[in-house]
């Protein structure tokens, strides 16, 4: 195989928003097809008609579209290759390969519970596996409901396979039980439909999570039935929480839907950056990656075995979600071409109505310069429009704890601001120099150390508490909201 035959898929089932664990499958599937110079194939699974539905799918599409994750055929719909399925389900049973089964479900329930009872493994006694082509036909003709199985193999052996991430892997056939590929309602099981489609999609690697392993060995049974070699499998770990549960929405809420990553400010590589770690590792200490350097350093052979942990903590206000993925986020945002990081801000600004079209103008080199000086204390785009505010508009709040620190304790700034407005406004130009000498001569005059007005007028200019040089503040914020809100100062004691 030329590696440039690589094909591999993502088949979500969109009964729900796109995970961060589908999200993590579809990055490593992704991953995998842009080293080898592959194909991706995306699959919507819908076949379970009662649960998929249109939001879901366009959420899952819009947020592999977010994260940057490009696929080359599709989206394919499952539920439009029925009559395949159902063909394939005819062939097995022509090829005795499979059988009609008439078992009621009441019959199985009363032997399930028999083998409960007797402490024993419960599967599929082969009742019907040997009906005679008669007795089949009279059963069918009065009407008896069936459901069709796949005849296991019977005696020594079993299915043996190696799976990339778990390395060889054997179940003996006395293990596997003859499962259902077709329900008694003639629909076919996704088991065997998964295989159909990853057959006519020519699927060579199956990158899929650890919960597809238990499918793996009856999904061989059912390549080789169909006389197709079978693709080549890895799976990947699953993700637990600290308590080693697995995460889902029902016990972590929002915090394990992409989309809440998309509106809490994450720029959406660092998503995948923090994704892609957990469960693979380059083999070195390596943790930030263009797409050039984690398309190179990818290997389906550097995932690892054990289960990755999330590291949340619902009860921690400081993180609303895993520390690391704040810190890579945070990483990007502050090092990242400022150009770039412009036009993630901007739709921030937007939603919130603080954009000023000027920054597409006149002010853009203004506007860039903002988010340089700002961006240093920032973890998220939404920071910009919080922590940020006052850069961008009148409408922002004093930090806490600079009033109580900066302001309160030094009730004399409720003159000394207005004082330190009126000097600025003295200048006919305000550079950081002339602001500094200002801000200093202040100080000397009433006997008090420039910090004390310096950090006053950080709070009641910027809002916060720690910031860049306030002598750079003083000359690039326009000149009228400086003096403002110096002389606005005591309206926040
Ligand atoms: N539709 C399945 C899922 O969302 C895909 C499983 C597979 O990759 O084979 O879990």
């Amino acid at each position: 195989m030329s590696t440039s035959d690589v094909r591999v898929r993502f088949p979500p089932s969109p009964t729900g928003y796109l995970h961060i664990g589908g999200a993590r499958t579809a990055i490593y599937n992704w991953l995998f097809a842009r080293k080898h110079g592959g194909k991706m194939v995306l699959r919507i699974e819908d076949t379970d008609a009662d649960r998929s539905t249109e939001d879901s799918i366009r959420g899952i599409i819009d947020g592999l579209e977010w994260l940057g994750l490009d696929w080359d055929e599709g989206p394919y719909f499952q539920s439009a290759y029925a009559a395949e399925h159902a063909a394939a389900a005819e062939r097995l049973l022509a090829q005795g390969n499979a059988y009609k089964c008439f078992c009621s479900k009441e019959e199985l329930e009363a032997r399930r519970e028999a083998a409960v009872k007797a402490r024993a493994d419960y599967r599929y006694a082969g009742t019907c596996r040997d009906l005679s082509p008669e007795e089949v036909a009279s059963r069918e003709a009065a009407g008896a409901p069936y459901v069709i199985r796949f005849k296991v193999p019977r005696g020594e052996g079993g299915v043996a396979f190696k799976d990339l991430v778990y390395g060889g892997i054997e179940r003996s056939y006395n293990d596997i039980e003859d499962f259902v590929v077709v329900r008694s309602n003639g629909q076919p099981l996704y088991l065997l439909c998964n295989v159909v489609d990853d057959i006519r999609d020519r699927i060579t690697h199956v990158i899929r999570g650890q919960d597809g392993l238990t499918n793996t060995p009856r999904q061989i049974l059912l390549y080789r039935a169909l006389d197709v070699e079978p693709p080549t499998f890895a799976h990947m770990p699953l993700t637990l929480d600290l308590n080693k549960a697995k995460i889902s929405k029902r016990s972590h809420g929002e915090v394990v839907a992409v989309q809440f990553y998309r509106e809490q400010g994450f720029i959406p590589w660092a998503l995948v950056n923090f994704l892609v770690l957990l469960g693979w590792s380059p083999g070195d200490d390596r943790e930030i990656f263009s797409p050039e350097e984690l398309i190179e350093a990818f290997s389906l052979e550097g995932i690892n075995k054990a289960n990755s942990i999330f590291n949340y903590r619902k009860d921690d206000p400081k993180f609303f979600t895993d520390p690391k993925a704040i810190n890579i986020n945070a990483h990007y945002l502050r090092t990242m071409p400022v150009a770039q990081l412009a036009e993630l801000v901007k739709p921030v600004l937007e939603r919130e109505g603080i954009w000023d079209a000027a920054y597409e103008g006149k002010k853009r080199q203004w506007f860039e310069r903002t988010l340089e000086m700002t961006r240093e204390r920032f973890h998220t785009l939404k920071d910009f429009a919080t922590l940020g505010r006052a850069w961008f508009a009148d409408d922002f709040t004093i930090d806490d704890k600079a009033r109580q620190k900066n302001l309160l304790k030094h009730p004399q700034l409720m003159e000394w601001l207005p004082e330190l407005a009126d000097r600025l406004e003295a200048l006919p130009i305000i550079t950081p120099e002339e602001a500094e000498r200002v801000a200093r001569e202040l100080a000397e005059t009433h006997g008090v150390k420039p910090g004390i007005p310096v950090n006053g007028a950080r709070a009641v200019i910027t809002g916060q508490i720690k910031g860049p040089s306030m002598f750079e503040v003083f000359a690039h914020l326009d000149r009228d909201t400086v003096i403002r809100r110096l002389r606005q100062a005591p309206e926040y004691f």
